[in-house]
């Protein structure tokens, strides 16, 4: 795969759904994954809570761990269109691995090809793209949207930072080899002294805290980090110091976008069950549906799935020809989030009884939709980012 298949090469005014050869045989490469080595597992890692190490593995061999890792530190060099479309191609089968890839690619990754050294990229990137996983350490217990109320703390010891706080719902902790973690560096500066650190599990004074057992993408693992006299040496700050205000926000703000395909593809999943299902089931000596009250409920999903997958693909689109997205970002997240929760409701209801057991899919994609409402920044704080940018702030 070469950086030159980015949006870029798309002819001036072709579908937003048009994809380049490139991104064909990326997407359909995803896709046999997720059908063929995903799907058979989902059921056991959703009741386990874990992800299967196998498929761990094999999402490094097929270069979904790096997707934009430029081809010097080992990764696919693609666009971030690519990884979109990874993260909505899993999702259709499994949000948990749908996230696993999203938060390695659009966030850990991307905030080391943009603000690492070369040093840390050539440390840190290469072993992303090929056996490390990453995870992103922002929350905490009493600051998430108000993430720079932070209360972790990194002292200057000369040589090294000393760490100490607790951060709470870190995606990938358990599976995590680097953590890009956030910590107050300057508290009298406020949120100026927030600086960004690549910390490796491995560190003196960090470990693992607890891991929560959640309603919906229970596969993905969501833990407690705990810093106790953590030594982080001067070389592993990213960025600079006293910047990880900056950094954070704007790694979120593409990270968002990767939230909306994992949405769109939970909801396509639950669509395309919907679509098969109610071409089986007989009721009044039909399949349900040949009934008009059915067909106009699947009719309004496929329409609200394709407004948010446009909304999506834009920012995408925007994010790779380099323009601003943040406003397309925040609104192809909520859209997409409600829009999942609502398809894969329908879904269950479109399944009467069967939709409510465990023994059919629809129910977990439903679980698993909901998430998409709350991290990355509450729907709220969507609205709020919206609001700003349209109304302008004084
Ligand atoms: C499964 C899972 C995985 C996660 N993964 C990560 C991760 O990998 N890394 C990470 O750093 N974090 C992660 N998070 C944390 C997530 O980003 C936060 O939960 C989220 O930002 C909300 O913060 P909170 O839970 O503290 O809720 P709060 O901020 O307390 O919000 C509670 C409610 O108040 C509303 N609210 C708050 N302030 C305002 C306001 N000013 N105006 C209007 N409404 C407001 C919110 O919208 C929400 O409805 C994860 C969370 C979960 C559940």
């Amino acid at each position: 795969m070469s950086h030159s298949q980015s949006a870029i090469e798309q002819p001036t005014g072709s579908p937003l759904t048009t994809f380049s050869e490139d991104e064909q045989m990326f997407r359909s490469s995803v896709r046999e994954f997720a059908e063929g080595e995903l799907r058979p597992r989902v059921e056991e890692m959703d009741e386990k809570a874990k992800l299967d190490p196998a498929l761990i593995r094999q999402c490094f061999e097929l270069g979904l761990m790096g997707i934009e890792t430029p081809e010097e530190y080992g990764g696919a060099a693609a666009t971030f269109f690519t990884a979109i479309l990874a993260v909505e191609e899993l999702s259709r089968v499994d949000a948990s691995v749908g996230v696993f890839v999203d938060v390695q690619n659009t966030l850990v990754n991307n905030a080391l090809i943009r603000w690492g050294t070369s040093d840390q990229k050539q440390k840190y990137l290469t072993g992303l793209a090929s056996q490390s996983i990453g995870a992103y350490a922002l929350s905490e217990a009493g600051s998430g949207s108000d993430a720079f109320a932070m209360q972790t703390r990194a002292v200057d010891k000369g040589d090294h930072y000393s760490l100490n706080g607790q951060k709470l719902w870190i995606t990938n902790g358990i599976e995590a080899d680097i953590f890009v973690l956030f910590a107050n560096a300057n508290p009298e500066a406020g949120y100026r002294g927030i600086t960004a650190f690549v910390v490796e599990k491995g560190f003196p004074g960090f470990s693992i805290g607890k891991k929560e057992n959640k309603l919906g993408i229970r596969a993905s693992s969501t833990v407690e980090l705990i810093l106790e006299d953590c030594k982080v040496p001067k070389e592993n700050v990213l960025g600079e110091a006293g910047k990880g205000y900056k950094i954070s926000i704007e790694t979120l703000n593409e990270g968002r976008i990767g939230i909306g395909a994992q949405m769109i593809g939970i909801a396509r999943g639950a669509l395309e069950c919907a679509l098969a299902y109610t071409g089986e089931r007989q009721q009044f000596g039909r399949a349900i549906n040949q009934f008009q009250g059915v067909q106009f409920q699947l009719a309004e999903m496929a329409t609200e799935l394709e407004a948010a997958r446009l909304m999506v693909y834009n920012a995408a689109r925007m994010k790779d020809s380099g323009l601003n997205f943040v406003k397309e970002a925040a609104m192809a997240k909520l859209y997409s989030s409600r829009v999942a929760e609502r398809i894969t409701s329908r879904a269950i209801e479109l399944y009467g009884g069967y939709g409510y057991v465990k023994d059919y899919p629809v129910e977990k994609y439903w679980r698993d939709s909901k998430i998409g409402a709350i991290y990355e920044g509450t729907s709220n704080m969507q609205l709020q980012t919206i609001a700003k940018l349209i109304i302008g702030s004084k």
